[in-house]
């Protein structure tokens, strides 16, 4: 793989040995649409390992045995490559990027993202705004990307929004981060003027421990996205920006919960397709619904009926994705067993008790949080949410065993 910038626009050359079908760092296959993208409103002189990283966060998926950047990257970036991916990177000079002072936050705005901000009252939001790409039709119009915008610009936070067309390199499945960590490439970029040392994500507890959504359904200490010594952990920090999860020990009835409690409560907004609210009618509001009510102890308020096929995976048995919090939701929300989680229901047999450990935080989520934000994130837990019991913290280590 050869990758060139200029400025903020980036092209890619596949190798001999890259193949059009690769694999994101979940172990999903994603399949390229087309070799070069923009980031715009970012600065020409960053360090070249940010440039790196940015570039990486793109081209992962499909590149096999080496990569050639158009700038020198540090002899520790380099090897964080190798030891991640196995590849070789190159050309090698100059000196690491030295660690920021600061903590953003990569700003989505749906409730866990909100969770994190409300964490970290002062940090700094960075959005990713998706815009159109100039030669692959956009047949996604339906993805709001201006109202999540426009919203985020109502937090009254300090608030950057990039704008990219990089989602469109994926033909397959569909527009997406190649790799998850492409949503920061943006902030990469700015990490120097915005003297960034760590970068906060929205990542909760099943992401980042329970193998959650499309990933493995396991306790997943190990995880390459997130974790501080996987792969991309050590990538963010040879390039002087950590990644930060403040929820990472907290499940998602907790964000929902602190995001509804939060003075950013009415610019949340985890639907993409709605324009004056969540449109109600997609998997995603479903699921959150689910959990919302859950928090709020009150009976399911949807739309969708069990003949809908985004509510056909719930008439089967389970393994489900987020299968935590759809037990969560079952043992608290009245009336259940009619309507469409009725038999997931019957099926998991959870109870308030069964599903306790999700109302608190995983100690050991709070000890890999980088030291200059750890007592902020620690205090904030111990104050709101409580911290999981040994026994408790168990129930998160035998997940999926
Ligand atoms: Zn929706």
């Amino acid at each position: 793989m050869r990758v060139t910038w200029n400025g903020g626009t980036l092209t890619f050359r596949l190798d001999a040995e890259d193949e059009i079908t690769g694999q994101a760092a979940d172990g999903y296959p994603v399949k390229l649409r087309t070799n070069s993208c923009t980031v715009h409103g970012v600065p020409a002189d960053a360090h070249p390992d940010l440039f790196a990283v940015a570039a990486w966060s793109i081209v992962a998926p499909w590149t096999r045995r080496r990569i050639v950047f158009d700038r020198a990257i540090s002899a520790e970036l380099a090897a964080a490559l190798h030891e991640g991916w196995g590849v070789e990177a190159g050309p090698v000079s100059g000196t690491p990027r030295r660690t920021g002072s600061v903590l953003a936050i990569s700003y989505s705005g749906g409730a866990d993202s909100v969770a994190a901000a409300t964490i970290h009252p002062d940090a700094p939001f960075v959005h990713f705004r998706r815009v159109p790409h100039p030669r692959v039709p956009n047949r996604w119009t339906h993805y709001r990307s201006d109202v999540l915008a426009k919203l985020a610009g109502r937090t009254g936070r300090e608030l950057t929004v990039v704008d990219s067309d990089l989602e469109f390199t994926l033909a397959e499945p569909r527009p997406g981060y190649p790799e998850h960590h492409a949503v920061a490439a943006g902030a990469l970029l700015l990490a120097d003027r915005m003297d960034l040392g760590g970068l906060a994500f929205g990542y909760e507890l099943g992401s980042r421990w329970l193998g959650g959504d499309r990933y493995l359904l396991r306790y997943t200490p190990d995880n390459p996205m997130w974790a501080p010594h996987g792969a991309w952990g050590r990538l963010f920090a040879a390039a002087g920006v950590h990644i930060v999860l403040p929820v990472g020990g907290v499940s998602e009835a907790v964000t929902m919960r602190l995001a509804l409690e939060s003075p950013l409560k009415d610019v949340v907004r985890w639907c993409l397709r709605g324009v004056d609210g969540p449109c109600r009618t997609c998997g995603k509001c479903l699921y959150k619904e689910l959990i919302q009510a859950a928090v709020e102890r009150r009976p399911l308020d949807t739309p969708i009926t069990v003949k809908r096929p985004v509510a056909r995976k719930w008439q089967e048995p389970p393994p489900y994705g987020g299968q935590e919090m759809i037990e969560y939701g079952c043992a608290r929300v009245p009336g259940i067993e009619e309507g469409v989680f009725g038999k997931a229901a019957g099926h998991l047999r959870a109870t308030e008790e069964s599903t306790a450990w999700l109302d608190r935080c995983y100690p050991p989520a709070l000890a890999e949080i980088p030291s200059p934000w750890r007592d902020t994130v620690e205090k904030f837990m111990i104050d709101n949410v409580g911290l999981m019991t040994p026994a408790q913290a168990r129930r998160v280590e035998e997940w999926g065993a």
